[in-house]
């Protein structure tokens, strides 16, 4: 996922789907976010900045990055990352958006490897306790919401904003409408003639695609409180660090098995559901299919994560 034109849809890239003890392979946890010329950065471990290289990505457009929480497949990679952004000469902002912790983390990330960029490099520390809109911009909206884990933890749901209708310039021309307020056409209102005649806005323009919507769940024990937050989402990511029969495990660590994530994606009713951060002794593909046909045998519009795996959300929709 470079800096290439990518149209209209959004796409998610995996850089890394393992958990504590990386794999080759299932790198820790990273995944990058693109829509329009916008890249959103989703967990930032060990080897992310190796892993952007490997799959093509760069940071150029890299403005905001959101960390779930402070263990370290989900946050390591960040002293790596910001310092060689930093060395390349950083020309923009970059934002970094985490549970408590996270200020005093990015602090002596600069203070020790970035001091020139002070200024440039910005946490935000958010209440993992509630759910709440943390980010917009004319494109997207990020909301973070609580997860169940060992120590404070946080999920995001990013939801595109509507797009403006599309102007039907042949009945436009018919209704002589001036082009002056085929902005105001974009935005739905309607037209009125000057005999006083309404031309109700769907007759001169056409509907947009629907707003994309992805949401990000690791690591979480199995916690139901999140299906109204994430409810619907077009596509779902959702730890699954063990199969079905390690239960005991999860319940034990405040992790998810198959069976959790595809009951959470059931009751969300989701498009898609996107497993990974899969614990090491799931390190062969072999193993890694045996989760996935667990979670399809309960949610069968599922996939498994791989490092340098790319999922297109207009494409989704067709499957
Ligand atoms: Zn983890
Ligand atoms: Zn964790």
């Amino acid at each position: 996922m470079n800096d290439a034109n990518y149209g209209d849809s959004m796409y998610l890239k995996v850089l890394g789907c393992g958990s504590a003890l990386p794999k080759p392979g299932h790198q820790h946890s990273s995944q990058l976010l693109r829509l329009r010329d916008k890249v959103y950065m989703i967990d930032c471990g060990e080897g992310t900045q190796m892993q952007l290289l490997r799959f093509g990505g760069s940071w150029a457009n890299l403005h905001r990055i959101f960390i779930t929480h402070l263990h370290g497949d989900h946050c390591l990679g960040l002293p790596g990352l910001l310092s060689s952004m930093s060395m390349s000469g950083l020309d923009h902002p970059v934002h970094i958006y985490g549970p408590e912790g996270i200020e005093a983390y990015v602090h002596f990330i600069v203070e020790t490897f970035c001091r020139d960029d002070a200024e440039r490099i910005i946490p935000h520390q958010i209440d993992h306790r509630q759910v709440q809109r943390v980010y917009e911009d004319h494109s997207l909206v990020v909301t973070a919401f609580p997860l169940k884990h060992r120590v404070p933890c946080i999920g995001y749901r990013f939801d595109e904003k509507p797009k403006p209708r599309h102007i039907d310039r042949e009945m436009c021309d018919f209704y002589q409408i001036p082009i002056a307020y085929f902005g105001l056409l974009k935005q739905g209102a309607d037209f009125q003639q000057e005999d006083g005649t309404v031309i109700p806005n769907h007759k001169v323009t056409k509907s947009p695609r629907a707003p994309f919507s992805f949401a990000y769940c690791s690591d979480t024990a199995y916690y139901p409180p999140i299906v109204e937050t994430i409810k619907g989402v077009d596509l779902l990511y959702h730890e699954t660090t063990f199969g079905a029969d390690k239960m005991d495990r999860a319940v034990a660590t405040l992790h998810s098995t198959t069976t959790d994530a595809a009951h959470i994606a059931q009751q969300a009713e989701v498009g898609h559901l996107l497993i990974g951060h899969y614990s090491a002794r799931y390190a062969t593909p072999e193993l890694v299919e045996e989760l996935l046909s667990e979670v399809k045998s309960l949610f069968p519009r599922s996939f498994a994560a791989e490092d340098g795996l790319t999922l297109d959300f207009q494409k989704l929709r067709t499957l």
